[in-house]
């Protein structure tokens, strides 16, 4: 007799979604809540019903990341009504991001509307910033490292996952009668490198692990990434040309404004203005800036001079006339801006106007997804299309992986290791295919653990 059940409702064989299910004397709750990102076909998928909404007792939330949380407005829509446990940074970030994204989905079905661009009319957005705030009632921020009861037999402690702030594994204990099981849930996990957040925590034991697998076929790279990008704003400085570093708002933006810092004080850079044009990002900067428990550097005030996350010259934009205005400035300067794939946002209207030009650089710092303008420009596409017109690429392509917020495959085969009481069971997520399964055969190999990379909606009796 099996003591509960698990199943993959989301991000199985692929990177964004997710969402498990555990049930567990006759209840049922949620491992993250994620929405689909990345093309269309993909997208998609967040228009079918959500699975037992209205049934659900409670979500337990890895991070914030809206791949993570992003459909819990809609699990709300659609019935849900439990609490939603997580870190309190997790809660923090989710304001901004669950918020944000509420007025992305109303906006997108205003457009449509107005455009009579939709198959549906009229077009009705996947939620709206009611839900969102309904959701954010149901938050229930939990202390990390404690043990804490849930309901009859189910406890729950949250541990340190160092993939963004407040990012955390999911350890959950089940108990019937005389038997018990430890399932520990990963979320993403990040690596050691970072600047900004302390790395993860090493697990003491699980029975069951359900692990991420995003770069399970891949190695960063281990060179300084303060090295490409000293010389990216030192040629810039010279030529008198901008600086475009398209960044997620939450995580890679605050390590870059970290590291330009660092730069700047070592003496490796002159102090070039620098702006940080995305609204969200500035937000969640100030989040980081309230959780120095999570910090992986001593800060000595809260002055902004003495905060790390900003450089000597720094300023941010808040308004769009302001970022329009920034757009006619002329170099030496840095502009961050989101989004980090280019997949929308502000940083489109810095790149209209400066890709044409050659003495601009565009800065990659983390993953391009197939099919975005992102992946494009990396490729060396000489002319891309933005906003319907076509812009000519003469400004040099830079990309760097050092930054990446998540474990390589190196990293994930060491951290599993490092627990002392091994699992019986590992079950990959969260990754494409050929990344899952290198993983798979890794942790068969070298730590002789069986791992069974899972199908959407295959469920395991545990
Ligand atoms: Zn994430």
């Amino acid at each position: 007799m099996s003591l509960a059940r698990i199943q993959f409702l989301g991000a199985a064989k692929t990177v964004t979604g997710s969402q498990t299910l555990l049930e567990f004397r006759e209840k049922k709750y949620l491992i993250d809540c994620g929405m689909y990102q990345g093309p269309k076909r993909i997208r998609e998928l967040n228009w079918a019903p959500m699975k037992y909404a209205s049934e659900i007792e409670a979500v337990f939330l890895t991070h914030a990341h809206v791949d993570h949380s992003g459909l819990l407005p809609k699990l709300v829509r659609e019935g849900f009504r439990g609490p939603i446990y997580c870190s309190t940074a997790t809660k923090d970030l989710c304001e901004i991001m669950l918020l944000d994204s509420a007025h992305l989905q109303e906006e997108d079905a205003r457009y449509a509307n107005e455009t009579k661009h939709s198959k549906h009319r009229p077009a009705h957005p996947l939620y709206t910033v009611d839900d969102a705030e309904q959701a954010l009632s149901l938050f229930h921020p939990l202390p990390m490292d404690q043990w804490i009861d849930i309901s009859e037999g189910l406890s729950l402690q949250l541990l340190r996952a160092g993939h963004i702030l407040g990012s955390s594994f999911v350890q959950i204990r089940l108990e019937k009668e005389d038997r018990s099981k430890l399932l520990t849930f990963s979320g993403d996990l990040g690596n050691p490198r970072q600047n900004v957040i302390k790395g993860p925590v090493s697990l003491l034991e699980t029975d069951e692990l359900v692990l991420e697998s995003t770069y399970g076929d891949r190695m960063q790279s281990r060179t300084d990434p303060g090295g490409v990008l000293a010389k990216c704003i030192n040629e810039i400085h010279k030529s008198g040309g901008v600086l475009v570093i398209p960044a997620f708002a939450v995580g890679r933006t605050q390590e870059i404004l970290f590291l330009i810092r660092q730069l700047e004080d070592q003496g490796k850079i002159p102090e070039v203005p620098t702006y940080l044009d995305s609204p969200m990002a500035s937000k969640a900067t100030k989040v980081y800036l309230n959780h120095k428990e999570e910090l992986n550097f001593y800060m000595n005030g809260d002055s902004k001079i003495e905060s790390p996350l900003c450089s000597h010259r720094f300023e941010s934009t808040e308004s769009s006339d302001d970022s329009m205005l920034l757009c006619m400035r002329d170099g030496p300067m840095i502009v961050v801006s989101a989004a980090g794939m280019l997949t929308g946002g502000r940083v489109l209207h810095h790149l209209k106007v400066r890709l044409p030009h050659p003495e601009n650089i565009v800065l990659f710092v983390g993953y391009q997804a197939e099919e975005t303008k992102g992946r494009l420009l990396e490729k060396g596409f000489p002319k891309i299309r933005i906003h319907h017109k076509e812009v000519e690429v003469n400004a040099k392509i830079v990309t760097m992986d050092e930054l990446s917020a998540h474990a390589d495959t190196e990293d994930l085969v060491q951290w599993v290791k490092n627990i002392e009481k091994k699992p019986k069971r590992i079950f990959l997520n969260h990754g494409e295919e050929p990344a899952a399964n290198a993983l798979k055969y890794r942790l068969k190999h070298e730590l002789g653990i069986e791992a069974h990379v899972v199908e959407p909606n295959e469920s395991f009796e545990i």
